[in-house]
């Protein structure tokens, strides 16, 4: 049979690993990336940046990380060669096309609104239907477009379209005369310039979420270097400390071993996740999940004394009003890398927490509620770590008014196998829907998808996947309660991989014994072989 032509826009994670296993199926993908390199957020960001979480669940379930790279939570430097190194390895680059931007995609087929079956066929190929990719070339300027038969989207969701937080007239933006940035502008900078912006500057930071906290970190940093001495002359801290802005507090976690034991396997393994209401989990789970949830309950409840015990979060009024758990199933619970470096920064002034209900800006900063007290924070710079717009960012890929209203029509892109729209023909999405580890999760859904398009995974009818979307949606939604508006199935990964084994044939129980499957830790590597 005749090889079908697939492409895939964009090369960072999502990108490089949906190319590796079309590669691996036997087609000849193109890849589409904007940049001139790959590695999409890895590619630039602050010197401090490191991963998150361990780096055993943030690898390639069959390229591990070398033995050179022996810290738990490797360095930004650290990640771009690994990368790269899983690029080389694999042979990606030469399917990659650098510098192309793609302008819009656009279907060339028969309507999708009464089909029973994706693609009216239930197969990935059917007989009719193309996408046409716009795509310009950034460094000669001119503009091609290719015909393909089916389209991976790995376009990103942290990047590109910022989301700037909305102000009444005359109390935002508008009216603000110091410099506004953008988190995203921040971590381009190299070093020097971003020392020359913030030097002897008032900087006060939106949001207090992974890069809120990395950014308050750089800058307080390069405001205090030389001020050891006046520190120890003066009580009240350094001149220029890092003011950050935010609403809410979420979990922050110091280590991944609390009490000794990985966090990993004490709340994502398989028998904590039993303790949890799942979909498709059919009766007799869901009478374990009920037995089980107070076990479950008692390990988060156990967790949140241990850190409150080991970081001083009550000291800077930093304890959230909501539970662990509904933090961990929303994705908003943070590793704080060097907690004793961020405590000491507040300890000593040179970050200063500002939580508020509200603020808004004035001529030469922002107004903030404080004990509900009003009262105001000067600033020259304001750098927005809001996040970013990512459905925006899809929804406007496509001609069709129809498909981007596909994609925006729920809080967050509802997709069957968190791969597909059933009404969206020939595509696949991939990096919108995350987990504990965004490499980890893009990787288990890009096998299921590379079997759908094998034709090893047979598709249920458009009502059926839209009722389990719907399903998946209900648990996320009660999961993660007030935070429920992107996929996220951090707290029940391990399910998602046995359900998506299920699908595509394979045993979910990867390893060897009851034992080590009930409570040892699933990583990438429990399905290298898939
Ligand atoms: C500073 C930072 C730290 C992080 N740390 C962690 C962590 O510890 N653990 C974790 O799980 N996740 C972390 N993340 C989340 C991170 O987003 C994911 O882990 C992962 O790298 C996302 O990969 P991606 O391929 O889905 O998207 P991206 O990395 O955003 O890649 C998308 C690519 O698509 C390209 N592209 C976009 N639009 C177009 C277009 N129209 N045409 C052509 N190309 C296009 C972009 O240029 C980019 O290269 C972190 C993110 C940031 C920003």
């Amino acid at each position: 049979m005749e090889k079908k032509q697939i492409a895939i826009i964009g090369a960072g994670i999502a990108g490089l690993i949906a190319c590796k296993y079309c590669i691996s199926k036997g087609f000849n993908p193109i890849v589409f990336e904007f940049e001139s390199r790959i590695g999409g957020v890895w590619a630039k960001t602050l010197k401090e940046t490191r991963l998150q979480i361990p780096k055993t669940m943030y690898q390639f379930s069959d390229y591990p990380w070398p033995a050179s790279v022996t810290d738990d939570t490797p360095t930004q430097q650290e990640m771009i060669d690994y990368i790269h190194s899983y690029a080389k390895h694999f042979q990606l680059l030469p399917h990659i096309n650098f510098c192309s931007k793609v302008k819009s995609i656009s279907y060339d087929g028969p309507s999708s609104d009464s089909w029973v079956l994706w693609n009216g066929t239930g197969e990935p190929f059917p007989p009719q239907g193309m996408w046409n990719i716009t795509v310009e070339n950034t460094k000669t300027a001119t503009t091609q477009v290719y015909t393909v038969d089916f389209l991976i989207l790995c376009i990103g969701r942290n990047k590109d379209v910022p989301n700037l937080p909305k102000f009444p007239q005359g109390k935002g933006l508008d009216v603000f005369q110091g410099k506004a940035i953008h988190s995203s502008e921040y971590s381009a900078l190299d070093n020097d310039a971003a020392e020359q912006l913030i030097k002897g500057k008032k900087v006060v930071v939106v949001g207090l979420g992974k890069s809120g906290l990395d950014i308050a970190r750089s800058c307080a940093e390069i405001n205090a270097q030389g001020m050891v001495l006046i520190l120890i002359l003066d009580e009240s801290g350094p001149e220029h400390p890092c003011t950050v802005v935010y609403r809410h507090d979420h979990w922050k976690l110091g280590d991944w071993y609390p009490m000794g034991i990985p966090l990993i396997n004490l709340i994502f393994g398989r028998f904590p996740v039993l303790g949890v209401h799942k979909p498709e989990q059919g009766f007799l789970l869901s009478l374990v999940a009920t037995l089980l949830s107070p076990v479950r309950w008692t390990l988060l409840k156990l967790l949140e004394s241990h850190t409150k015990m080991t970081l001083p979060l009550a000291k800077y009024n930093m304890v959230p009003e909501q539970g662990l758990g509904e933090d961990m199933a929303s994705g908003l619970v943070m590793h704080v890398p060097d907690p004793d470096d961020f405590f000491d920064a507040l300890k000593k002034g040179s970050i200063k927490l500002k939580k508020t209900p509200t603020y808004n800006m004035y001529e030469k900063g922002f107004s903030i509620v404080e004990q509900e007290e009003k009262t105001r924070i000067e600033a020259d710079i304001a750098i927005f770590s809001t996040g970013f717009n990512g459905v925006e960012k899809v929804k406007d890929i496509f001609e069709s008014p129809k498909f981007g209203h596909f994609i925006s029509d729920s809080p967050r892109v509802g997709l069957y196998r968190e791969c597909i729209h059933p009404r969206i023909p020939q595509l696949g999405i991939l990096g919108f829907s995350d987990g504990l580890s965004s490499l980890y999760t893009s990787e288990m859904r890009c096998k299921w998808l590379a079997a759908v398009l094998e034709g090893s995974v047979k598709l249920p009818n458009i009502n059926e996947m839209q009722k389990n979307i719907k399903e998946w949606d209900e648990y996320m939604k009660q999961a993660s309660g007030h935070n429920h508006y992107r996929s996220f199935l951090g707290s029940i990964e391990i399910w998602y991989s046995d359900v998506v084994c299920k699908d595509m044939g394979v045993n979910p129980m990867r390893k060897k014994g009851l034992f080590a499957n009930m409570f040892e830790a699933y990583g990438p590597s429990d399905y290298a072989d898939i």
